[in-house]
């Protein structure tokens, strides 16, 4: 990222031509490049007196769909391609090396036509400039990160938002245009930075106001404030009762689950109700909702089930003797994911008093770990494809979109299938973990550049207004490449990753 910092303060958008520099066309920046050198992006340099696309054009092959043995994606795949355009396995041109369609009253970099299952398909691939795009962030915990819309920073400047928390996970809403162009330059830039580096599965730590500081990574554990977090919540408090009263029953008159969203008594609860449990006496600090379901027992927090709490008999009231609270009630204490646990017997006063933790509760507090899943980072990076990138498809945009959301036109990202809002626009959203790495680059302007194809069948193309003269076959790419004089790079797809199908037999987002 500090690279990325240098290259923004240092690029000259207004340089002039000086001897053999070149002038790269290919956003608006409109860099003067050196023999030798590259332009502000890193994606173009000046070679051989020629503008160049620094990185391969990638092209996955489908082993597993031809029987072939399965490698692991980009597994061998470090040679460019040695000139045998014959294959076995179906070929997906993605748009990661293809450059892009700016200025776009040109056709898209590769348009290229396929036989598959009988149908002759067109995939249109371009490398889309991304002015509206951002980043959705799923981290799976039940900590509290920060308050509800609170601003998160990266390196001190505002990148976007904590937004709605989803079933135990924290949410981030990162980047849009926004941060992107509408504060100041700092802003633009780290916002910049900061999703390109998510969407190429870099860690990226980011504070939030009044909250945390989180390392964030595709695909891997969120670190919160130092801490490793390993375990996703098994459901809410209320949840954890429903699933495992039956294991209690018998071993302990009371199990409170300690839960930020929904703290669970089973004595009080319908799943407890059901089992026979008598009344404790028990007096919980919180909302009640309904019966042995309780909100907001606590401050949320970084301590017991995402609250802030260290020692949970802070959530308790009086007990009471009328409704069945005696001396010697015994009482486990658990967190939902099975973390933090205590058991307690009530004394004379009936005060609860810490006891060693028996022996026979052991393996209920030991399942509800064992039913957490590993806590993961998820990054989707979404963006409007809109516009006049469209232009690079069909000569008549409107077509394209209408094409898309009437499921005749399937749209990837670097082969990797995307889900399409409904609505206007062309307004997408991707897993970067199903993205070979590095497919995303920038442009200072600032923006995200991301690989995007669309494709139909040929005569959909035709008809919707498509560049048929520009289409080519894929032996052909493999052996000539592109305008950009880039390698080809050959790469297996990933496990289970399709290759392009008759766009109606697909579905939105598979
Ligand atoms: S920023 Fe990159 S794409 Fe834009 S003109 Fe410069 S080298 Fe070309």
């Amino acid at each position: 990222m500090s690279e990325l910092s240098e290259r923004f303060e240092t690029h000259d958008p207004g340089a002039k031509a000086q001897g053999e520099k070149l002038r790269c066309d290919a956003c608006p920046v409109m860099c003067y490049i050196a023999e030798g050198r590259t332009g502000a992006c890193d994606r173009y340099g000046n070679f051989g007196g020629r503008i160049v696309r620094s990185d391969p054009l990638v092209i996955l092959e489908h082993v597993e769909e031809s029987g072939g043995e399965v490698v692991p994606f980009m597994e061998g795949a470090e040679e460019s391609w040695d000139g045998n355009p014959v294959s076995t396995a179906p070929r997906t041109v993605t748009a990661i090396g293809a450059g892009t369609t700016y200025p776009d009253y040109k056709p898209a970099p590769f348009i290229v036509s396929q036989e598959v299952e009988g149908v002759d398909l067109v995939t249109v691939v371009t490398e889309g400039i991304f002015s509206y795009c951002g980043a959705k962030v799923k981290i799976d915990t039940d900590r509290h990160l920060g308050p509800e819309t609170a601003t998160v920073r990266a390196k001190g400047e505002p990148v976007g938002h904590v937004t709605t928390a989803e079933y135990g996970s924290q949410m981030l809403s990162l980047g849009g245009v926004r941060h992107l162009t509408g504060g100041s330059k700092a802003e633009g830039r780290i916002t910049c930075e900061t999703l390109l580096a998510l969407c190429n599965k870099e860690a990226v730590e980011l504070t939030i106001d009044g909250g945390s500081t989180v390392i964030v990574q595709a695909g891997a554990a969120p670190v919160i404030d130092g801490a490793v977090e390993s375990r996703m919540r098994v459901g809410c408090g209320s949840a954890t009762i429903g699933m495992f009263a039956t294991q209690w029953r018998g071993l302990v008159d009371e199990v409170v689950v300690v839960d930020d969203h929904i703290t669970g008594v089973v004595s009080e609860h319908q799943a407890g109700k059901v089992l026979g449990w008598e009344d404790t006496g028990i007096r919980i600090n919180g909302r009640r909702s309904t019966p042995g379901r309780y909100f907001k027992v606590a401050e949320p927090g970084l301590g017991w089930g995402g609250t802030t709490l260290t020692d949970p008999l802070e959530i308790l009231g009086e007990w009471n003797p009328k409704k069945g609270a005696r001396p010697g009630l015994s009482m486990l204490m658990v967190s939902t994911t099975g973390e933090q646990f205590a058991y307690y017997e009530l004394d004379d006063e009936l005060r609860p008093v810490a006891r060693p933790f028996p022996e026979k509760l052991q393996k209920s507090v030991d399942l509800i770990e064992d039913n957490c899943e590993p806590a993961l980072c998820t990054v989707l990076f979404m963006g409007g494809a809109g516009g006049s990138l469209r232009a690079g498809v069909t000569e008549n945009p409107v077509n394209l979109t209408r094409s898309v959301h009437g499921l005749q036109t399937y749209v990837t990202c670097g082969g990797a299938p995307v889900y399409v809002w409904p609505g206007g626009g062309i307004t997408l959203m991707v897993d970067v973990s199903r993205l070979p790495d590095n497919a995303f680059g920038y442009v200072p302007t600032p923006a995200l550049v991301a690989p995007i194809e669309f494709t139909l069948r040929r005569d959909d193309y035709i008809a919707l207004g498509g560049y048929e003269g520009a289409i080519r076959s894929v032996p052909d790419v493999l052996e000539k490449g592109g305008e950009y004089y880039n390698d080809r790079r050959l790469a297996a797809a990933g496990k289970g990753q399709a290759a392009p199908r008759i766009p109606s037999q697909r579905t939105n987002g598979k």
